[in-house]
């Protein structure tokens, strides 16, 4: 048995359904779990090799959970002759996918680690990623290498395995490189499901089906996808409402919202990422089947047509979480920062809209108990007896905290925090602390995934 003691936390914010914020607590983590969190815990009753944490001038927060990113595209950031703003969004995609198409197992493996290792600094625990990128020459262990990844750095990992079956002579985006057929998609998602998924409570793997959108797929790949998700009752995850509902249209003569639930990929175990475009129809549509929203604030800023209505989709009872997004459209893995992002782009429309000013603590929840739901985690995003032990800690003893402390459950959203937490740990271990991955040497690490972007990216820039 492992035992943490954090003492005297300033605040302890727990997101549970009351909005509860302990002030000036103990906190015990016993092996993966939060145990006691009391005005008091006596070490002297504890284990003797108990780790003493002390929390003084610390707000501790539950971890953050990301429900959609794309991490090989960090391999591709910040390059001003890819950026979306310049181009339609068909052009850019015709040049950054034989971009992507250059990328081998390594280079999955290595971005892997940038986007996992930047989301735990800064608070997030449990990442999702959908891989959507399978180059023929790359082979089919590109997800294996990000289970590796996560275990390296002790991140809790939701690997979504997508994919695009339909060729670009057919209509889509996709150069044929990247292009499945729906048997090898289908089996490699089964293979993948049966050798990593864990249904478990407090389980570190699980993997969901997740073609990459209808645009770019057959419709027999997502109904393939639906029957094996069910089948093995793992998550369905897709791109929807991000500006191809048109397009839908004009092919099937139905907006993608009303193409998902003609075949069925809606439900409880379906979240869609973006959704900006959705009237207010389709999120009806989404709230009555319960089918989860991961909304993605920061590429809402470069590539939105339209500021995604969360007041709304919250009013109709849409189930919400936050994602980063892929780097291609959000140079950044940083969840915390995300917070503050969403926020201000609902503050920037709510007058125009006619929204009610949005309450900043619900995005804090968003990022939170609200990505907990969409990916079936009751067991995490919430502080308290019982729960997962994942959580980051803040040094309110800083600068740029100076006057803002009274209310800690609005703290991320209103302040936009961009350094690194001070301490972050997942599943009861600690990762992230002081600046360090604690037993991994970071240098080297970024030294190795460098090598990599030397070799393959920018050979081809
Ligand atoms: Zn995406």
């Amino acid at each position: 048995m492992t035992t943490t003691l954090f003492t005297s936390c300033d605040a302890v914010v727990t997101c549970d359904n009351a909005g509860t914020v302990h002030r000036n607590v103990d906190m015990l983590v016993t092996d993966h779990q939060i145990s006691i969190i009391a005005n008091h815990i006596a070490a002297s009753e504890l284990p003797p090799n108990t780790e003493i944490i002390e929390a003084s001038g610390h707000f501790i927060y539950p971890g953050l959970i990301n429900t959609h990113h794309h991490f090989f595209q960090c391999f591709v950031r910040n390059h001003a002759h890819l950026d979306w703003t310049k181009y339609s969004v068909i052009e850019w995609l015709d040049l950054i996918y034989p971009l992507f198409a250059k990328l081998d197992e390594d280079c999955f493996y290595h971005s892997s680690v940038a986007a996992m290792g930047e989301l735990i600094k800064h608070g997030c625990t449990t990442a999702f990623d959908h891989q959507y990128n399978f180059p023929k020459h790359a082979g089919k262990q590109l997800i294996d290498r990000q289970f590796d990844a996560a275990e390296i750095l002790g991140m809790r990992f939701h690997a979504g395995r997508g994919g695009n079956t339909l060729p670009k002579s057919e209509g889509s985006t996709i150069p044929d490189e990247m292009c499945e057929t729906t048997d090898e998609f289908i089996n490699d998602c089964e293979r993948l499901i049966d050798t990593y998924h864990d249904a478990s409570p407090f389980s570190m793997r699980r993997v969901a089906v997740a073609p990459c959108q209808p645009v770019n797929s057959y419709i027999e790949t997502f109904k393939e996808s639906i029957a094996l998700a069910r089948d093995k009752q793992v998550l369905l995850h897709s791109h929807v409402g991000e500006g191809e509902s048109e397009v839908i249209k004009q092919r099937t003569g139905m907006r993608t919202v009303d193409w998902c639930e003609d075949i069925g990929f809606v439900g409880k175990d379906v979240w869609l990422a973006h959704c900006w475009e959705l009237n207010a129809t389709e999120i009806e549509q989404l709230a009555r089947t319960q089918t989860g929203v991961s909304h993605c604030p920061e590429p809402v800023y470069l590539v939105g047509a339209e500021v995604t209505p969360i007041p709304e989709m919250q009013s109709a009872g849409v189930r919400i979480g936050l994602g980063v997004d892929g780097a291609a459209s959000n140079d950044n893995s940083n969840l915390m920062h995300c917070i503050h992002s969403a926020y201000m782009l609902q503050a920037l429309v709510a007058a125009t809209h006619n929204y009610p000013v949005p309450d900043p603590k619900t995005f804090l929840h968003y990022a939170t108990r609200g990505g907990a739901d969409l990916l079936h985690r009751p067991e995490l995003g919430e502080l308290g007896e019982g729960k997962a032990a994942d959580l980051f800690m803040l040094d309110t003893r800083k600068m740029e905290y100076i006057g803002a402390l009274h209310d800690p459950q609005s703290l991320i959203t209103k302040l936009g925090i961009s350094s690194d937490v001070d301490l972050t740990m997942i599943n009861g271990r600690i990762v992230w602390r002081n600046g360090e991955f604690p037993g991994l040497d970071e240098h080297q690490m970024v030294a190795k995934a460098q090598q990599h972007v030397q070799r393959v990216v920018y050979k081809h820039l």
